[in-house]
């Protein structure tokens, strides 16, 4: 048998196939297992919504989307899967707040603008008033 020190915790311990003691590696499964688990329930989990959510260091959930345990989307994903919660069409990564343009164009028709055209002007002059307005401009 060959004793060798945790790596997580350092604690000596006889080393079989891992280089973690069976203490840690119990930490690690259960985190693991909570990690699945919240994954399931939210499959659009981000790596830092986990990390806050479940209080689980960051490299630990690499190690186990690298070692194919665990499944994460990444961030190009999940600007890909925004969808618009009215039509369900998807978002662009310029489209700010739930709703696609057609969408907050067409709300603001029913507003009573006149034009599709107007009602951009008229929500744009809006935005720019609240400081919200991001258009991109170099
Ligand atoms: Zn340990
Ligand atoms: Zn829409």
């Amino acid at each position: 048998m060959a004793l060798a020190n945790c790596s997580r915790c350092g604690r000596l311990f006889n080393k079989m196939h891992r280089d973690v003691c069976p203490k840690c590696y119990e930490e690690e499964e259960e985190l693991l297992r909570q990690t699945q688990d919240y994954l399931r329930d939210n499959r659009q989990a981000h790596l830092f919504e986990i990390v806050d959510a479940l209080d689980i260091e960051q490299w630990m959930i690499e190690k186990w989307v690298k070692e194919k345990r665990i499944n994460l989307i990444t961030t190009e994903d999940q600007k890909a899967v925004r969808q618009c919660t009215e039509c369900g069409r998807k978002l662009k990564e310029t489209d700010v707040g739930a709703i696609c343009k057609t969408c907050q164009l067409k709300k603001l028709m029913k507003k009573g603008a006149q034009s599709p055209k107007a009602a951009e002007k008229e929500e744009e002059k809006k935005e720019e008033a609240r400081g919200m307005y991001f258009k991109k401009r170099d």
